[in-house]
């Protein structure tokens, strides 16, 4: 270590709190090997250590026994502000902004307990103007509620019409809402740009665009391109001049192609995904974010029939498509899509994703380092000195039980315990 950051480290050790974490194991995400026993030191909110020579004296030390440490979990497609499938479609047009963030409040914690430190927030469907996610975020930051740290989307970007234009979910009368780009309505390239602007200026970190249509949406096809290439490009270039990249929901095989060559970073649900859209994603760098735990348990008895209808058309070929995606070697991230799946089960993901064919690491390397890495944060998804103090702690090994990711048994966010045997 070099001399100054040794001194800074000492210094910062003397002022800030310091714990030493114990555990049977941990799991090395760069290389994919468990290291066992395991000892982390935390001072302050970053991991100052791994498997120190000699411990340090005066800490606060925490023995978790036969479990697995491994980096906070990342979720890359929530959206917080939601409830189930059966009841949002009311509360989109019942809700005021501050119901939505109060209940979405008690929907992050349920998140963080399960052991995601950090999700992306892929965009509210909710008339205000009002980025509610942000305020969320910043209400986590400042300690006063518990909540993962929130990459915030703000509103999706979406032609008039399209698959997140909230019209497309509510059943109310047609033009009530009066949506621009500031809502992220948005139809040609230079109202892209201003729904792009509009979002980052309120405090977007990505940008979510819509690609195609979707199936919870009221639209007749599940799969149709709803962007033009021209407007995907255009928000694509614009956030790109402010550093933030760029998340496109698609399902059918034109969108996502359009989308993936204008530069987008992640595929979320890549439903249609063709040998041609798995050569370019491979050629490119782009995350694939399937989505695929709601495909098993998505329930749509209380949903329209047409919704029902797509669903049962594009699940299976979903399925499918990933497990394909998976054996050509396209770059995975963890998404959930929650509430489709419910806040606080966000880990079945794991296992859905080692169902189609990704092995346990690469599994929680998609919901760890993958993620970080889409996220373009180089300080998590890691238990390396110097990274953020966002741990959790699995019962026995998750290499060998995947599902123990569902049943996590420690969860800090930097440095601070919100969960503990
Ligand atoms: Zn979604």
């Amino acid at each position: 270590m070099p001399q100054r950051l040794a001194l800074f480290l000492l210094a910062f050790s003397l002022s800030a709190q310091t714990t030493v974490i114990k555990a049977q194991r941990m799991l090395d995400m760069q290389s994919g090997r468990i290291i066992s026993p395991a000892t982390l030191v935390v001072t302050g909110t970053v991991i100052t250590a791994v498997n120190p020579a000699i411990s340090p004296t005066g800490a606060t030390v925490i023995d978790l026994g036969d479990t697995t440490l491994l980096p906070g979990f990342i979720d890359m497609h929530v959206h917080v502000l939601l409830t189930g499938a059966a009841r949002y479609r009311a509360d989109i047009v019942a809700d005021t902004p501050a119901d939505a963030v109060l209940r979405a409040s008690v929907n992050a914690r349920k998140i963080l307990m399960a052991g995601f430190t950090t999700i992306r927030e892929l965009g509210q469907i909710h008339p205000t103007k009002d980025l509610l996610a942000v305020s969320l975020a910043n209400a986590g930051d400042a300690g006063w509620i518990d909540a993962p740290r929130i990459i915030a989307a703000g509103h999706a970007i979406s032609v008039s019409g399209g698959h997140i234009d909230p019209e497309m979910h509510a059943r109310v009368m047609p033009g009530l809402f009066r949506l621009g780009p500031e809502e992220g309505i948005a139809d040609g390239a230079d109202e892209a740009v201003k729904a792009t602007r509009l979002q980052i200026k309120k405090g977007a970190r990505v940008i979510k665009i819509s690609a195609t249509a979707g199936v919870m949406s009221l639209e007749a096809t599940v799969g149709a391109q709803q962007m033009t290439e021209a407007e995907m490009k255009a928000v694509v270039d614009e956030a790109a001049r402010h550093g933030v990249k760029v998340a496109a929901h698609a399902h059918g095989t034109e969108g996502i192609i359009a989308a993936i060559k204008t530069g987008v970073a992640s595929i979320e649900h890549g439903s249609m995904l063709n040998d041609e859209a798995i050569r370019l994603m491979k050629e490119r760098g782009t995350y694939l974010v399937p989505t695929t735990h709601l495909a098993d348990t998505i329930d749509f008895s209380a949903l329209p029939p047409a919704v029902k209808q797509k669903g049962d058309y594009v699940l299976p070929l979903a399925r499918a498509n990933l497990s394909k995606a998976i054996k050509a070697g396209v770059k995975i991230a963890l998404g959930t899509d929650a509430p489709l799946v419910p806040f606080g089960q966000n880990a079945k993901e794991f296992g859905a994703m080692v169902d189609r064919g990704l092995s346990p690491l690469d599994s929680l390397r998609a919901g760890t380092s993958n993620a970080a890495d889409l996220l373009g944060l180089t300080d998590r998804g890691q238990l390396t000195q110097g990274k953020l103090a966002d741990i959790v702690a699995v019962p026995g090994n998750p290499l060998e039980n995947i599902r123990a990711t569902e049943n996590v048994v420690f969860v800090m966010k930097g440095g601070k315990i919100y969960c503990r045997p």
